[in-house]
C-alpha cells in the first residue's frame, strides 16, 4: 500500500462535479478578477469567520498586508516564533523591520508566551503569533501583554483555518488574522490564495485599498501598496470547499486521535490543549531515532515530512539577526525531533491502519 503525505487528486474526483461548472462560469463570464465570485466568497467566509476578510494572493501576502496596515518600518521589532515557515518573519524582514524571536513551548510547539515580556522594547510595535499545525496560541496571554505595552497582534493562522481558542475562530483574536490557501493547507485552492480578516473595520478599510496599489477611485492612488488579490477562480473553488472544512478537520481530529491512542506509548504525541480545537493541519511527533524512522517509513511507503528541519533564527538570509545555535534550544530540538505523519481527509481507514502498523513495527524493530 501507498500512502501520499496528501491527496489531492482523490478530493477533486470528489468535488468535480461542483468544481468544473463553477470554473466554466467564470470563464463565459470573463470575471476574472475582482468578480461576483470573490464577494460571494468573501461574504461566506466572513460568515464562517464571524469576521469581515478579505481575500489576497497569499498566506505571505497576507501577513505583508497586515504589516503594511500597520505602517510597520525599517527598525520597527516584531516578535514572533522561529518554529514556523519562513513567510511569518520574511513578510517582517522584507520591510526592513526587525523579527525578535522568542523561543517555543515544548507541548504546543506554540511560542512559549511567558517568554514573550522580556523580549519587549520602546522599539517593539507588534506580537506575531503562529498558531502552528492547527492548534491556537494562548491568546489570552498574548492580549494582555499587548495591551499592556499597547501592541498590534497578528495571528498567522496558515495552518489553522477552522481552529479554535475558547471558542473563537483562529485569526479573529487579535488585530489581523491572516490564512493561506496553498493547495496543501487544510483549506486549499488550485494555486496560490491566502486571507486577511480584521477586528477593525479601518483597518479593512486600509487593507481594501493597500491591495490594489493604495487606490481607492481607479487610477489615484493615496499611498504605494501592492497587487495582491485573490482571483475568481480561486474563490469558486475555496467556496466550495468551505462548505466542506468542518467535517474534514473532524475526520483530521479523529486520525490524530486514532494515531494518538497506539502512538503516545511510543514516542511524544501531539495533544490538544484546552480550551482551544485543534485541527491537526499536521500531526507531529518527536522521536531521536528520527532519521531511522523516516528511512523505515520511506521504504514501505509511508510518505512523511519535517516540518521544520532548520529554524527561523539559523537560516543563513537571517545572519544578520546576530542568533546562533543554542538561542534557542527548545526550538532547535524540535527541529531535530519531529516528524508530521500523513493526515487528511480522504484517508481511509485502511491506509490509517498501515500507518499505525508500520509506525508500530519500526519502534518494535528498534526497541
Ligand atoms: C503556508 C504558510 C504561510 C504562507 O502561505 P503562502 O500562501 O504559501 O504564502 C505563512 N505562514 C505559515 C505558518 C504557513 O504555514
Amino acid at each position: 500500500m501507498i500512502i501520499p503525505f496528501v491527496d489531492l487528486k482523490k478530493q477533486y474526483n470528489d468535488l468535480k462535479s461542483e468544481i468544473i461548472p463553477g470554473i466554466e462560469k467564470v470563464f463565459e463570464d470573463g470575471s476574472f478578477i475582482m468578480g461576483e465570485q470573490l464577494k460571494e466568497f468573501e461574504k461566506n467566509v466572513s460568515d464562517y469567520l464571524g469576521q469581515e476578510s478579505l481575500g489576497c494572493a497569499s498566506g505571505s501576502d497576507a501577513l505583508l498586508l497586515s504589516l503594511l496596515a500597520m505602517e510597520i518600518k525599517a527598525g520597527d521589532q516584531i516578535i514572533t516564533t522561529p518554529f514556523t515557515f519562513f513567510a511569518t518573519a520574511g513578510a517582517i524582514a522584507r520591510l526592513g523591520a526587525v523579527p525578535v524571536f522568542v523561543d517555543i513551548d515544548v507541548k504546543t510547539f506554540n511560542i512559549d508566551c511567558s517568554k514573550i515580556e522580556k523580549a519587549i522594547n520602546e522599539k517593539t510595535k507588534a506580537i506575531l503569533v503562529v498558531h502552528i499545525f492547527g492548534q491556537c496560541v494562548d491568546m489570552d496571554s498574548v492580549m494582555v501583554l499587548a495591551k499592556r505595552y499597547n501592541l498590534k497582534v497578528i495571528e498567522d493562522a496558515c495552518q489553522a483555518f477552522g481552529a479554535e481558542y475558547k471558542g473563537k475562530q483562529a485569526g479573529t483574536i487579535g488585530d489581523f488574522g491572516c490564512f493561506s490557501f496553498f493547495p496543501t493547507k487544510n483549506l486549499g485552492g488550485a494555486g496560490d490564495g491566502g486571507l486577511v480578516t480584521c477586528r477593525l473595520p479601518a483597518d479593512l478599510e486600509k487593507i481594501k485599498k493597500l491591495q490594489i496599489h493604495g487606490s481607492k477611485k481607479k487610477y489615484f492612488h493615496e499611498f504605494v501598496g501592492i497587487n495582491s488579490r485573490l482571483d475568481s477562480l480561486q474563490a469558486v473553488v475555496l467556496d466550495i470547499k468551505l462548505k466542506y472544512i468542518d467535517g474534514w478537520n473532524e475526520k483530521r481530529r479523529k486520525i490524530a486521535r486514532q494515531y494518538n491512542q497506539v502512538f503516545s506509548g511510543l514516542v511524544k504525541t501531539p495533544q490538544e490543549v484546552l480550551p482551544g480545537k485543534h485541527i491537526f493541519h499536521q500531526y507531529a511527533i518527536l522521536t531521536e531515532d528520527r532519521d531511522a524512522l523516516l528511512d523505515y517509513l520511506q521504504k514501505n511507503q509511508v510518505a512523511a515530512g519535517v516540518y521544520y528541519p532548520l529554524a527561523l533564527h539559523l537560516q543563513g538570509c537571517f545572519k544578520y539577526l546576530g542568533y546562533s545555535a543554542g538561542s534557542f534550544p527548545i526550538s532547535e530540538k524540535i527541529c531535530a525531533e519531529v516528524v508530521s505523519l500523513p493526515i487528511y481527509p480522504e484517508m481511509t481507514e485502511s491506509q490509517i491502519e498501515f500507518v499505525i502498523k508500520t509506525f508500530t513495527d519500526f519502534f518494535q524493530k528498534h526497541s
